[in-house]
């Protein structure tokens, strides 16, 4: 008996111990990105997103301890109260610990942009505050005191303010014309990022509220809801946890209106140049009389226009991906494999690439949308060519798993770096620019396979080393449950 009850004391210590080490870690990771991104220092920067990786980790080995914990030696009231807080803890400090790194991503996308001195400052402070928010928050839960807790909420306001004027002042900058219109929306998200962080403090502070006291104020107003209700039932139902989806869904509203924002601006962007150099081109067609050199310059139009019609084709390809089209039918996997194959055949041959395939005929049919099933495996296949090297080949292969069918290409050509995987499927993210251009990609193909896969309930994997290859997987039920 005392044997476990000494036991789990230790593996309640050593959960605290590293959600503690946790707190501390993203604290001063919130000092290095502040730094990095002051001095628009990308390298340094380039480090913190490497180093995320064993933030990850950290918090990884705290669930496993919690649910170990949870497993091996029972834990009731206190105990389990603690335990169960612990692992709400660690994907705040996590989450935390993201936003420092997209803080840092933020870093290589300001290409270098002034930041002037009131900007700066207030970057500064919001980190300060936000520093000072998670070590207020690892104390309170180090001192299990739940007034140092409570107290996080009042000094969140501070971090709040800070947001508000340093986005007036990022405003003001842009409308001034001092900030590019991507410059201003990049250091506006990354307001909204410390400001998160200090939410995911104010998130800790409630949590070892809860630990100490039991005080729940999302639990409590719940319960109160349920009370009157049961006392008055016209009023209204009240939903579980409304309060967290009403702010849940304000969250995701501002995310989703960030998203929006963001899209806008780089369409406009991607837009613009192509277009401009249509402009550009025709006006010196105009002029030129030599019949070579006309000759050039309506290739070099064609080209632009070519671009341009590639970016709405997808863009539009992107939208319909949107609505519920309900156009499910049985699909024959053996056909669409040959009709992307077909799509591609002749780009491969352009860039001497042989395509080959592995598992067809597999006949394999699964419910699906046969259109954007062809799309999305071409946008693989045409990606597989623009990113390899002539003379090599691109493998496509087919596997029956059971209940699903994986559609996998495989290319051995230039690869990605680790840190830009999961970016890649985000909207005109794009590793080399300038390659991504010069070979007719849009920067959609991606995002376009994901919606895809999406829509068929499967999963996209990616596999890919830098300099050796990629393999880019589809994974997609037979069955499609409607969600
Ligand atoms: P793009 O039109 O620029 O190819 P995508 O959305 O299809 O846009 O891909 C996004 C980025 O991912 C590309 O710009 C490229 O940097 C990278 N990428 C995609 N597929 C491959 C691949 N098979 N090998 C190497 N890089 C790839």
């Amino acid at each position: 008996m005392n044997e476990i009850r000494s036991n789990l004391t230790d593996r309640l210590e050593q959960i605290e111990g590293q959600l503690l080490a946790m707190a501390e870690e993203v604290a001063v990771r919130i000092g290095e990105v502040t730094s990095a991104l002051v001095e628009g220092d990308v390298h340094a920067a380039d480090e913190l997103i490497r180093a995320d990786d064993d933030m990850d980790l950290a918090s990884l080995q705290v669930e496993e301890n919690c649910i170990d914990t949870i497993v091996r030696q029972a834990p009731v009231a206190g105990d389990l109260r603690f335990v169960l807080s612990s692992l709400h803890l660690n994907s705040e400090i996590e989450r935390s610990g993201d936003l420092t790194t997209n803080i840092a991503k933020a870093i290589g996308r300001l290409q270098g942009a002034r930041l002037d001195e009131r900007v700066r400052d207030l970057i500064v402070q919001m980190s300060v505050q936000a520093q000072l928010l998670f070590r207020r928050a690892a104390e309170s839960l180090a001192a299990r005191d739940d007034e140092l807790a409570a107290s996080i909420d009042e000094l969140d306001d501070v971090l709040d303010d800070l947001h508000v004027r340093y986005i007036q002042t990022v405003m003001q900058d842009a409308r001034r014309g001092t900030l590019e219109p991507q410059q201003s929306l990049q250091l506006a998200l990354v307001g909204r990022f410390y400001e998160r962080i200090g939410d995911h403090a104010e998130n800790i502070g409630e949590r070892v509220r809860y630990i100490v006291t039991g005080w729940l104020p999302e639990a409590q107003a719940a319960e109160r809801a349920r009370e009157r209700h049961k006392a008055d039932p016209s009023a209204d139902e009240p939903l579980r946890n409304r309060g967290i989806a009403v702010i849940e869904s304000l969250g995701e509203n501002r995310r989703i209106d960030a998203i929006r924002r963001d899209f806008v601006a780089n369409v406009s962007h991607e837009l613009k140049t192509p277009i401009a150099a249509m402009s550009l081109l025709a006006e010196t067609l105009a002029g030129e009389d030599n019949p070579a050199d006309r000759d050039r310059l309506a290739a070099m139009l064609h080209k632009e226009s070519k671009r341009a019609e590639a970016i709405i084709d997808d863009l539009l390809e992107l939208s319909r991906l949107d609505e519920p089209e309900g156009r499910f039918a049985e699909v024959d996997i053996d056909q669409v494999v040959a009709r992307s194959i077909d799509a591609s055949q002749s780009f491969a041959e352009a860039n001497r690439i042989e395509l080959a395939t592995v598992g067809v005929p597999s006949s394999i049919t699964i419910s699906g949308d046969r259109r954007q099933l062809v799309r999305a495996i071409t946008n693989l296949l045409d990606n597989a060519v623009r990113y390899s090297d002539a003379d090599s080949r691109v493998t496509l292969t087919v596997d029956d798993l059971d209940d699903a069918v994986e559609i996998s290409v495989r290319d051995t050509g230039i690869g990605i770096p680790r840190p830009d995987l999961e970016r890649v499927f985000e909207r005109f993210y794009r590793v080399d620019r300038a390659r991504s251009r010069e070979t007719g990609g849009t920067g959609l193909g991606l995002a376009i396979v994901r919606h895809v896969v999406e829509n068929h309930g499967g999963r996209v994997l990616v596999d890919s080393k830098s300099g050796s290859g990629s393999m880019f997987s589809m994974r997609i039920p037979k069955e499609h449950k409607e969600s």
